[in-house]
């Protein structure tokens, strides 16, 4: 890791607390953009980053009634595709961007109806997907299980390895004289008397000062602003576990595969052999995931690790040939409405850049871009974001940070509402 304990000298332009995927996407942006950037973590990359399957899937995550999450989700991955390759160019360091598309089986009758609810949805949506015979899904991926109802093809769904994209954002930014990566704790931030945030103070009383702070510490983030007025930060940990499994690259999938086993989603995502290291040769596969209203115990269960395999192998038995090398449990970083904070909040210098859930890989370019865009003051191009301006538009609007601050009383009632 490259992270130092010491601070760097003087202040900087900006702060970043927090370094999983989106801090070190906000912060290495910033440092293009022209910004001296300093990003405080005591175990950079080592929260919800550290689990994640890696799946760009808008199409694949759609839910039903969150027509807010779908099409930001759209526009996130239309930004991952110039962000891996600035970042693969800026770093030299490969960020495992495997655009290989996303297979969807149904196991039972019930997954079947599901599924082409879900393909409705996607149509109503303009998101290209398509119904397959189970004979076409078999062509497609010919290691897929004996039991399968129903399949459908989701060409724009794709997957990118998060640990080395996070090794390629820890290099750009520690690589940038501007930039530095400090492994402590924030543990407040430092307001003037107008209440303008200036700085963050350290868990060895540092004080890092800089003209905005953007605060990216996952789930921890609502605690770290408990104590700042006029913030609203109602980020809850919800765990999940996600298994890793080493395979000949004859057993492993060419697609990502997502599945209802049963009503239960499941999905399998496939890496290309490695090249180096104790797996050379061999695919990695990861099996996810575990949701659960949970603290971020770091504690695998045996259920979970049950359940996880038993689906998996429903969908694709040749699994059962691959060493299962790890077990992560994580905690993702909700919110009440399923939707992240992202941005500027009511109080100067401060931006947030957290609750991303269950899609904050796929949202860290776009997450990034759009801080970066608030703090330098420079136009977001929501027409090059995604193919539907409007509903873009409404989607990122659905993101502000102020969205969950109390509205002011009016003092002439006693309950604050207009006589
Ligand atoms: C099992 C699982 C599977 C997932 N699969 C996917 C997927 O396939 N696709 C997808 O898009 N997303 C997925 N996600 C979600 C994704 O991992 C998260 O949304 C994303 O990693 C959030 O990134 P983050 O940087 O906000 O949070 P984190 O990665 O949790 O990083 C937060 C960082 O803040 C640091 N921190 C906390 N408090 C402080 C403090 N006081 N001072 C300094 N630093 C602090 C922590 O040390 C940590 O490194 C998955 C998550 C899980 C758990």
């Amino acid at each position: 890791m490259d992270a130092a304990t010491t601070p760097p000298d003087g202040g900087r332009d900006l702060v970043v607390v927090g370094g999983g995927i989106i801090g070190l996407a906000v912060a290495w942006r910033a440092l293009v953009a022209g910004l001296s950037v300093t990003v405080l973590d005591p175990e950079p990359g080592d929260g919800s980053t550290h689990a994640a399957a890696g799946m760009l899937a808008p199409a694949t995550e759609a839910e039903f009634a969150e027509d807010a999450a779908l099409h930001l989700h759209l526009a996130g991955a239309a930004h991952w595709l110039s962000f891996a390759a600035d970042l693969e160019g800026a770093t030299g360091v490969g960020v495992g961007l495997h655009a290989s598309g996303t297979l969807t089986v149904a196991h039972d009758p019930d997954d079947a109806a599901m599924l082409r609810r879900v393909l409705g949805l996607h149509t109503r949506h303009g998101v290209t997907s398509r119904e397959l015979t189970v004979a076409e899904a078999r062509r497609e991926e010919p290691l897929l299980g004996p039991r399968i109802s129903g399949a459908a093809w989701v060409p724009g769904d794709h997957a990118v390895d998060p640990r080395a994209a996070h090794r390629a954002l820890v290099r750009a930014v520690t690589s940038d004289p501007r930039g530095a990566l400090v492994a402590r704790s924030a543990v407040h931030l430092e307001q003037d008397a107008g209440g303008r945030v200036t700085g963050v103070v350290d868990d060895a009383e540092h004080v890092h000062a800089a003209g905005a702070v953007v605060v990216a510490a996952g789930w921890a983030s609502g605690a770290l602003l408990a104590g700042v007025r006029d913030v609203a930060v109602p980020t809850r940990p919800v765990k999940g576990q996600t298994l890793r499994l080493q395979t000949a690259p004859e057993l492993a999938p060419q697609h990502v595969i997502r599945g209802l086993v049963q009503g239960r989603p499941v999905y399998v995502v496939s890496r290309p052999p490695a090249e180096d290291g104790p797996w050379a040769g061999t695919s990695e596969l990861v099996v996810g995931a575990t949701s659960e209203e949970n603290p971020d115990d770091r504690l695998a269960t045996a259920g979970g690790v049950f359940a996880l395999l038993r689906d998996a192998r429903a969908l694709v038995p040749s699994l059962d040939e691959a060493a299962l090398v790890e077990v992560t449990p994580r905690a993702r970083p909700a919110t009440p409405d399923n939707l992240p904070l992202v941005g500027a909040t009511a109080v100067p210098g401060l931006h947030l850049a957290t609750g991303h859930h269950r899609n904050g890989v796929l949202l860290a370019p776009l997450t990034a871009d759009l801080v970066v865009a608030g703090l330098t003051g420079t136009w977001f191009d929501v027409e090059s974001a995604a193919a539907d301006p409007g509903a873009t538009l409404a989607a990122l609007h659905a993101t502000d940070p102020r969205r969950f601050v109390p509205p002011v009383q009016d003092p002439r009632t006693p309950d604050g509402a207009h006589g």
